[in-house]
């Protein structure tokens, strides 16, 4: 077997440090799949985390309704504090599915459309026959929430971000979760990764008008992309790449509404 590569940036375990970002006592506003608030309810602080789990379960319960059926990645979504990775002012907005700014012009997407995709990552071949997904590449680390979900359904996670503000932010948003799978890197995606190739999937949170050939190159054999990609001019779409006996097939899915992916550092 391949050795692991050693990284540029890895996640320190920092077991003093703990996160000052949330306030004693949050409203969690709840809302249905059309932004209708249905009820607000109030937590209070216990001990240093807040109970959010409550809030947590009914996301996860409204996702199950719209079809989404993943115990792997229905789990993880119950379990990773959508809150942690969002600005004080917006943690209340947390477990609404909609997207939310993370700053540097940059959104956090909704999690009905963060579970598809990596539902989507699950159904390729590899896992079909191993049950597991082993490495992953994450194109856009933004503020580091799809990466700590990925933690949970691959074996190890690579998750690299164009903006050093928000591969900063993203470190600091996980160090105190300790995630020991999850790597963090500060370049351009575009390029994908080398040093960890091959991937059994890789998945974008940003979307340009072709796939990047070398995300197809540093595929695995039975591996799978999910990104979004312009496949007509002005919108864009979910497209699904598998790589079977070396050849490429390509799947274009439900409209999307993705950031720009751009090359280059920033
Ligand atoms: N998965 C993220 C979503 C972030 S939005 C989350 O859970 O928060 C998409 C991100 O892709 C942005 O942060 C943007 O800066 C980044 N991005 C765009 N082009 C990129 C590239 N070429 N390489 C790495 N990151 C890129």
């Amino acid at each position: 077997m391949k050795q692991r590569p050693s990284f540029p940036v890895k996640l320190d375990t920092d077991h003093q440090k703990k996160s000052h970002k949330n306030p004693a006592s949050i409203n969690w506003i709840e809302s249905d799949r059309t932004g209708h608030t249905l009820n607000t309810v109030s937590l209070t602080a216990t001990g240093l985390g807040l109970d959010s789990s409550v809030v947590r379960k009914n996301m996860v319960k409204r996702l199950v309704e719209s079809g989404l059926e993943d115990n792997l990645v229905l789990t993880a979504l119950e379990t990773v504090e959508r809150h942690k990775f969002l600005d004080t002012a917006l943690a209340n907005q947390a477990y609404e599915d909609t997207s939310l700014p993370i700053g540097f012009g940059q959104t956090i997407s909704k999690p009905n459309v963060v579970a598809r995709m990596l539902e989507l990552l699950r159904q390729g071949k590899n896992l079909r026959i191993t049950g597991k997904l082993g490495r992953v590449l994450e194109i856009g680390t933004g503020c580091g929430y799809q990466a700590a979900l990925l933690s949970y359904i691959a074996k190890e996670v690579y998750s690299i971000e164009r903006v050093k503000g928000l591969h900063e932010k993203a470190r600091e948003n996980l160090r105190p979760m300790r995630i020991a799978n999850l790597h963090l890197l500060f370049g351009d995606g575009m390029i994908g990764y080398a040093a960890g190739a091959p991937y059994s999937g890789i998945i974008a949170a940003a979307g340009g008008d072709n796939i990047p050939q070398p995300w197809i190159d540093q595929l695995d054999e039975g591996g799978r992309i999910v990104a979004p990609m312009s496949v007509v001019k002005g919108t864009q779409s979910l497209v699904v790449i598998d790589k079977i006996k070396g050849e490429i097939r390509k799947s274009v899915l439900e409209q999307v509404n993705f950031v720009p992916l751009k090359a280059g550092i920033v």
